[in-house]
């Protein structure tokens, strides 16, 4: 974890006291050597549990999702955030408020991707204020599935995401807990894992 620590220190900008801007490796740039070792994280931490599937939304929790996913051998589904000629209209859907762009949307996964029954792992880049992770969890309840639990590469545990979710028994694994930034300082919560 100590890697993911100094990467967010050394490459992560802030903007006020709220936003991390970490465009150099999860962002914009993929590093996705590193980010690899963020995937095979996830599924350390998950060992033991029964994954069918991932579900994440796109577009920036797609390349975590996709490289975890060749750890667990199972399809990666994003959330679409914009309807299309393609999308079938048989979806399950979900509204989410940006916490970021301070606007509501609606995310959808095509019917067929999830099952009743399917054991899915949710994975993002960012727990902020857990809307995001609601509305996937939403649509797991919409399709009969079990969330087995969410995994967030950085959790900014000042915000209440994370203990909405744990309150509602949802598992939470995330790799970097940030109690407070500004731009000065980031200060983690520590209690991470040794192979980051
Ligand atoms: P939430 O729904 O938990 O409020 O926010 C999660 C989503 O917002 C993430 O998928 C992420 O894309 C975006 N997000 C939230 N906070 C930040 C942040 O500090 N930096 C970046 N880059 N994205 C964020």
């Amino acid at each position: 974890m100590e890697r993911l620590y100094e990467k967010i220190r050394k490459e992560g900008t802030v903007i006020g006291t709220e936003i991390l801007k970490v465009d150099n490796f999860l962002n914009h740039r993929l590093d996705v050597e590193f980010l690899d070792l963020v995937g095979r994280e996830f599924h350390t931490r998950f060992a033991g549990e029964q994954v069918d599937s991932i579900l994440t939304v796109e577009v920036s929790g797609i390349a975590v999702a996709v490289l975890a996913a060749r750890y667990f051998q199972v399809p990666v589904v994003y959330a679409k955030k914009h309807s299309s000629k393609t999308l079938s209209e048989e979806t399950y859907n979900a509204e989410v408020f940006s916490f970021t762009k301070k606007t509501t949307y609606q995310i959808k996964v095509d019917r067929k991707f999830i099952s009743p029954g399917d054991r899915v792992l949710i994975l993002d880049d960012f727990l902020a204020k857990g809307q995001a992770a609601l509305g996937l969890i939403e649509i797991c309840r919409q399709a009969g599935a079990t969330v087995v639990g969410a995994g967030m590469v950085i959790e900014k545990d000042f915000q209440e995401g994370g203990r909405m979710l744990r309150d509602q028994g949802v598992r939470v694994e995330s790799l970097a807990r940030i109690r407070y930034m500004d731009e000065e300082r980031i200060e983690f919560m520590g209690g991470g894992a040794d192979a980051l």
